[in-house]
């Protein structure tokens, strides 16, 4: 088991990560001040009939209320219908101030919970307890919030977690594709800002079977949630460094809403999106990185998706000049001059655009 301290301006929290990582939460809740009245776990119903009586066979050792709140999978459940039913629910069950809400699920159920945390009477305490990999990203950093129909994670608060209790055990049933949507967010993290995880992690992981169960995949978790949480520590709300972890984002995004969401995972479009920006970046910089092709054929052997063809280079770049973080209609993008070194760049449309083609080609 490991243990790392996320520390932001306005607050400090524990990322306990290893297998039995769950025992943990028991004492964490027992000693939390002010003392904690009630807890409402929240999950999804993929979720819930794999670990929820595990996880309140637990908490019931807290001797506290222990009630529960399923919602069903996936993204489009990320929602007001669902939000709405959450707060009905932790008000039925008499949540009070005190009470603590403990997120069992994905990035989805992590993101809703969260924001119902955040806001159920003002905010309330919650402690994340992440079961798929991508979570490794979605866990830390305080973001958390729902879907509107005009746009993915339109509202939403910043809200830190308590806790962050992370048992790679969970993970022995995500689906394979899963599996690989959260790796390619472990890949960015390493790409952004430490070259020689990249190196480790190229080297050991030819296939996603090698990232196994044990202490390759917890490697792989810590390291991705800390350089995550080294990055959220500098810039708690994304006016400077935070824009970096935005890495493969500008083109994933667009590719999502393009293809439509929930037709290819976030990760696999992520994945897409780095080698874009790579060679956005062997263009920008006039030089490509000795790494670019290596990069290529690495992700391609673990089995991320090509483009299909039929995408329009120029609905792409319409998507692009959309993203949140566009400004005055110049796309930003995060280039590398170097692998473990990142950084945001205006590029002109007419690159953008010929890229695309050579891209889809
Ligand atoms: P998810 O929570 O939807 O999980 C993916 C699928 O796996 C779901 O169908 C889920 O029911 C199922 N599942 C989860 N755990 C399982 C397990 N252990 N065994 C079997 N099935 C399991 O998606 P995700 O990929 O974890 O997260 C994506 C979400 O995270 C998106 O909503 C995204 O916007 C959000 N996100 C947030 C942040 C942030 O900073 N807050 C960062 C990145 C992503
Ligand atoms: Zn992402």
């Amino acid at each position: 088991m490991k243990k790392l301290s996320v520390r932001t301006a306005t607050k400090e929290y524990p990322v306990i990560t290893g297998s039995g990582a769950l025992k943990e939460i028991v004492p964490l809740l027992l000693n939390m001040k002010p003392a904690v009245t009630s807890l409402m776990v929240i999950s999804d119903d993929n979720v819930a009939p794999l670990y929820l009586s595990d996880v309140t066979a637990e908490l019931s050792k807290t001797a506290l209320p222990v009630y529960d709140h399923i919602v069903p999978h996936g993204d489009q459940e990320k929602s007001f219908q669902n939000y709405f039913s959450c707060q009905t629910a932790a008000l039925e069950f008499g949540l009070d101030r005190h009470s603590v809400i403990i997120a069992l699920g994905g990035g989805m159920v992590g993101d809703l919970a969260g924001f119902v945390a955040g806001t159920y009477m003002r905010g309330i305490r919650f402690i994340q307890v992440p079961t798929t990999l991508l979570a490794h990203d979605s866990s830390v950093g305080g973001k958390t919030g729902i879907n509107h129909h005009l746009g993915k994670n339109m509202i939403g608060v910043f809200h830190h977690p308590e806790a962050v209790i992370y048992d790679a055990e969970y993970l022995k049933t995500l689906p394979q594709h899963e599996i690989r949507s959260g790796f390619a967010e472990v890949i960015k993290h390493a790409i952004i800002k430490d070259r020689s995880f990249y190196r480790y992690l190229h080297e050991n992981v030819r296939s996603l079977d090698d990232l196994g169960y044990g202490t390759r995949l917890e490697e792989a978790i810590t390291k991705g949630i800390q350089i995550k949480a080294e990055i959220v520590q500098e810039d708690e709300r994304e006016n400077g460094v935070r824009a970096l972890l935005n890495f493969g984002h500008t083109l994933g995004h667009a590719i999502e809403a393009e293809l439509g969401y929930g037709k290819w995972t976030h990760g696999d479009a992520v994945a897409a999106g780095m080698l874009f920006a790579l060679r956005i970046g062997a263009s920008v910089y006039g030089t490509s990185l000795i790494e670019d092709s290596e990069i290529n054929e690495w992700l391609q052997e673990l089995g991320y998706p090509q483009l299909p063809a039929s995408l329009s280079p120029e609905k792409l770049l319409s998507r692009m000049k959309k993203d949140k973080k566009a400004h005055s209609g110049t796309v930003k993008m995060v280039l590398l001059p170097e692998i473990g070194k990142a950084e945001v760049r205006e590029v002109p449309d007419p690159l953008l655009i010929e890229e695309l083609h050579k891209f889809l080609a």
